[in-house]
């Protein structure tokens, strides 16, 4: 039943409400070394949300290294860059945070994701990354982005 990443059918489902991530890893735009966005609503034991949850879309960035601090909204977090994001074969590889990393490098691997708490967002897996990115060299260098 599960094996229908590319039923679109299932996709546009899910396309009706956006899910956000409750945590962003990203780069400092100060000093360039790993930053941590937060939303400033959804508790811990959240991975990520549906649009109609009662959170704000508020994130709260707070630099691991320096003491750069801010807080933005969701359309304004489109100026950091994403932490764990690199090119492999010429294709944009990049995840959230770790855990939906994590995710993603099961998939690739065919492992079980029933119990992933970054399942939901199986389905949103470029279709290239499936195809292109699922031989050992490649996964070499997905699996790098988690200690990184
Ligand atoms: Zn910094």
């Amino acid at each position: 039943m599960n094996n229908s990443i590319n039923n679109g059918g299932k996709t546009h489902v899910k396309y009706d409400h956006f899910h956000y991530p409750r945590v962003i890893e990203l780069h400092c735009p100060k000093c360039n070394a790993q930053a941590l966005a937060s939303n400033k609503d959804a508790p811990p034991g959240i991975e990520h949300f549906i649009e109609i949850a009662e959170f704000e879309k508020c994130w709260n960035i707070k630099c691991l290294t320096c003491d750069f601090r801010t807080t933005k909204k969701w359309e304004e977090m489109k100026i950091f860059k994403l932490w764990l994001k690199r090119e492999i074969r010429d294709v944009e590889f990049w995840a959230w945070n770790r855990n939906h990393l994590h995710m993603i490098l099961k998939r690739l691997k065919n492992e079980n994701l029933e119990s992933d708490r970054w399942s939901f967002f199986e389905t949103y897996i470029p279709g290239i990354w499936l195809t292109q990115l699922r031989g050992k060299r490649e996964l070499k260098k997905i699996e790098h982005l988690m200690i990184k």
